[in-house]
């Protein structure tokens, strides 16, 4: 396993793959890695024979008040673990080398981070899309894989590829959990053990509000209601739980197209996410012009 640090030498390597025909696939990470980034890496391992893994904690994606400073970073422990899954090359750039003095590009979407944690979290999306640009010409994907615990970003990446039109395949990765149902995150380290314990009632709760509206509430905005209250007994700041187009984002009521729920909720100094499908696309079936957003339930067999 190749540790390429310079950015020179990562699109050297990148290079000679692409004129061998050989396809890439990436993922990029900001390390400290677990079980959830593992199976990203192993997902990806079937997509091409080259498997490129960047480790960077890029700074322009966190807020001045952010925990870019205290983020957990452990690149020796992050090599032992990729070590026996094949991975062809890690590349962990350094802050200096990717934004040297002087940069100001960036990429700005319109939409997509006017919703959920683009709110809270201004130039977040930004920061993202620009990095992963730079990723995708420094290391020149043909596949790359992002887990659906960042639903948001899964949409931001899909979008940036089809409007720069890039000639990368998106890849999109379930959630990989805890065995009491807590999405694995680098971030759950912050939690102090008393928090751990509670962590899981944030996707209990989202499994609650999904039972209750696949078991045909009608009542949206009170299972909503319900949830946020629950979590809220529970201790965790809610900074929002909707129910949202699972293309747009827009919160929906109806449950007449794919959606899924979503929440972003404190505990103590830990931010968490996480998500549930409601009714995923292959469940729905669009009704009439083939262009128009229009869904059904799919009747089940
Ligand atoms: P991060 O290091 O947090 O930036 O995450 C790197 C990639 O791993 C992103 O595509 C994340 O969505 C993905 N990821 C993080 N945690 C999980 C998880 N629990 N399950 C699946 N993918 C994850």
């Amino acid at each position: 396993m190749d540790i390429i640090h310079s950015l020179a030498r990562m699109k050297e390597r990148a290079r000679s793959w692409q004129s061998q025909g050989v396809g890439i696939a990436l993922v990029p990470t900001m390390g400290a890695l677990h079980e959830g980034h593992l199976a990203l890496v192993r997902e990806a391992k079937r997509h091409a024979p080259v498997v490129v893994v960047s480790i960077f904690v890029n700074p322009i994606q966190f807020g001045p008040k952010e925990d870019w400073n205290r983020y957990p970073r452990d690149l020796e422990g992050d090599l032992r673990k990729l070590g026996p899954l094949g991975v062809t090359c890690v590349f962990a750039p350094k802050v200096q080398e990717m934004y040297p003095e002087g940069f100001e590009t960036r990429v700005v979407q319109e939409r997509l981070p006017e919703h959920l944690c683009g709110l809270s979290r201004p130039g977040h999306f930004s920061g993202v899309a620009t990095v992963v640009l730079k990723l995708f010409h420094l290391c020149k994907p043909t596949v790359a894989v992002f887990g659906l615990k960042d639903y948001q970003q899964v949409l931001v990446i899909e979008r940036l590829v089809r409007d720069l039109d890039l000639d990368v395949r998106i890849v999109r990765h379930p959630t990989v959990r805890e065995p009491d149902g807590l999405a694995m995150s680098s971030r759950n380290a912050y939690l102090t053990p008393t928090e751990r314990r509670v962590a899981p009632e944030l996707y209990a709760t989202l499994r609650l509000i999904r039972d209750q509206v696949r078991g045909g509430a009608t009542d949206i905005a009170h299972a909503i209601k319900e949830g946020r209250k629950r979590l809220e007994q529970d201790g965790f700041a809610v900074e929002y739980l909707e129910i949202v187009d699972a293309r747009t984002l827009d919160p929906t009521r109806e449950i007449d197209r794919p959606c899924l729920v979503v929440a972003a909720a404190r505990l103590g100094s830990t931010r968490l996410i996480d998500n549930e499908f409601i009714l995923r696309e292959e469940e729905c079936h669009p009704v009439g012009d083939s262009n128009e957003e229009v869904f059904r339930w799919k009747p089940h067999p």
